[in-house]
């Protein structure tokens, strides 16, 4: 992913909460998930479709009788990236009219 790709993307969801306070969006760009709703913005690393050990599944099981999934490399040593948002106020000290 470009950083100008990544930019429009960040830009996307930070209007995403302007627009529809209640609304959550998800968007998939690459190998990143990118959410956001109006407390926060993550950008979440994805496994790649390209890795030659999982080949996007993202891990692969491990052990005999009690299985562990053990997360591949590809997306789990990648930092993510979280964003809080101001909260707003439940509800407003003055009335409406
Ligand atoms: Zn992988």
């Amino acid at each position: 992913m470009t950083v100008c790709r990544l930019r429009a993307a960040l830009l996307l969801a930070a209007a995403v909460p302007l627009a529809a306070a209640t609304a959550a969006a998800a968007l998939r760009a690459g190998h990143w998930r990118l959410y956001a709703d109006r407390h926060r913005i993550e950008l979440t690393p994805q496994p790649r479709r390209s890795c030659p050990d999982c080949r996007g599944a993202g891990g692969w099981w491990v052990g005999g009788a009690n299985p562990e999934m053990e997360a591949c490399s590809c997306w789990s040593d990648r930092r993510e990236l979280r964003v809080r948002l101001c909260p707003a106020p439940a509800w407003p000290d003055e009335p409406p009219f």
